[in-house]
């Protein structure tokens, strides 16, 4: 059979854009802001954001933040967190780093071949005495196996941190991500689904720990007078949360043409030997945040490392997501859960993991030409 030759894309694709909302609409909060002379620290944007994510997400409660990073660190703070803390080595370096700034050793734990979240039947042989609580990541936006992981962290009395960076509007049985656990955080980064340029955002079930993270993401300060913890700048601007109140608008829509190029990358993919794509677990609503495949090179006769190289002839920039695993980094190497022989799935994992383009100016047509560039590579059976 002869090989159509496919072109190269005229300008470069990608794994996102950011979504951007029609300025005018934008222009017309930031009028409100500068005639409210009202910037941060709970202005009326901040407020109005945070009230309608609690909808949205469907969660009681939620703080809004800076950034996602700076969320993260104040839960482990506003849970009191010290000692040893079970986590993912498959996921984005933030994770691991919010614990080491918290002065508690990170525990990597190996990942369901499945999901590539954290192994929640592996858990429980990291447990010792140090332990004090499980920081998993729902990677992809596909939740982990939260059942099992609070199971565990019951019997243990351990606490237990979702980092839903990815998961921002997914479901399991429609209940809102952001209820499992003690606290979620969410990234609400430029390149995530929902943003606020940057920003994010901590979510839980009991109240009492709202006043004590909002104390903590303002500096600990009470009142005029009284300082009460040591806590950080933790805090959403008016014109971040005026750009996210605009930006839930356009949510809805830029997830339905997701779900459309999705279910393209899909059907021009699923057939092909060699090329896994993340399953779509039944009752799970799915944030489109990403379309990762895993490449085996033993049946596509090309590796990973081959096809993100030979992508790039072609204009497309995928990314290795999530290739080094943050137990390879050198901040975190000398651990003895680093260790490979206590991490072989997330090894091998890593290797074969590969980001496509996904966003919602993309076409069908964009993704099914991507779809025969990476079918072009497969190799001859030697
Ligand atoms: C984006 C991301 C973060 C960090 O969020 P920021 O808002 O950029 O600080 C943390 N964890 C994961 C898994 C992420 O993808």
């Amino acid at each position: 059979m002869m090989e159509k030759e496919i072109m190269p894309f005229s300008v470069p694709i990608y794994i996102t854009r950011p979504l951007l909302p029609d300025i005018g609409d934008l222009t017309l909060r930031l009028e409100e802001i500068w005639g409210a002379k009202w910037l941060t620290n709970n202005g009326p944007q901040h407020e109005l954001l945070e009230k309608k994510l609690c909808q949205v997400l469907r969660v009681p409660y939620l703080s809004l933040f800076n950034n996602g990073t700076i969320a993260l660190i104040v839960a482990c703070q506003s849970l009191r967190l010290s000692g040893d803390v079970i986590t993912t080595p498959f996921t984005f370096p933030a994770t691991p780093h919010v614990l080491k700034w918290n002065g508690i050793r990170p525990v990597f734990c190996d990942i369901d071949p499945e999901t590539m979240n954290i192994d929640a039947d592996k858990i429980e042989s990291l447990i010792t005495p140090q332990t004090a609580g499980i920081l998993a990541v729902h990677v992809f936006g596909t939740p982990c196996n939260t059942a099992k992981i609070e199971e565990v962290a019951g019997r243990y009395g351990l606490r237990v941190i979702y980092d839903a960076a990815h998961a921002f509007g997914v479901e399991i049985d429609g209940a809102g991500i952001g209820t499992f656990g003690d606290i979620s955080m969410f990234s609400f980064h430029a390149t995530k689904l929902f943003h606020t340029a940057e920003g994010g955002a901590l979510s839980f079930n009991d109240g009492n720990l709202k006043a004590r993270i909002d104390l903590l993401k303002n500096f600990g300060i009470k009142n005029e007078e009284e300082v009460v913890m040591p806590g950080i700048n933790g805090k959403m601007n008016e014109i971040q949360a005026a750009l996210g109140v605009v930006m839930l608008e356009y949510i809805e829509r830029e997830r339905e043409r997701r779900a459309a190029l999705s279910a393209v990358y899909r059907q021009c993919l699923d057939r092909v030997e060699g090329i896994t794509l993340s399953a779509e677990p039944k009752g799970v609503r799915n944030s489109y945040q990403y379309v990762v495949v895993r490449i085996d090179e033993r049946k596509f006769y090309c590796s990973r490392d081959t096809i993100y190289n030979r992508f790039r002839e072609y204009n497309v920039f995928t990314r290795k997501y999530f290739y080094p695993l943050c137990s390879d980094y050198e901040c975190y190497k000398h651990l003895p859960s680093a260790n490979s022989e206590n991490l072989p799935v997330a090894k091998k994992i890593a290797s074969e993991v590969l980001c496509l383009p996904l966003y919602g100016e993309l076409t069908a047509s964009d993704v099914e030409r991507i779809c025969s560039i990476l079918v072009s590579f497969r190799g001859k059976r030697p």
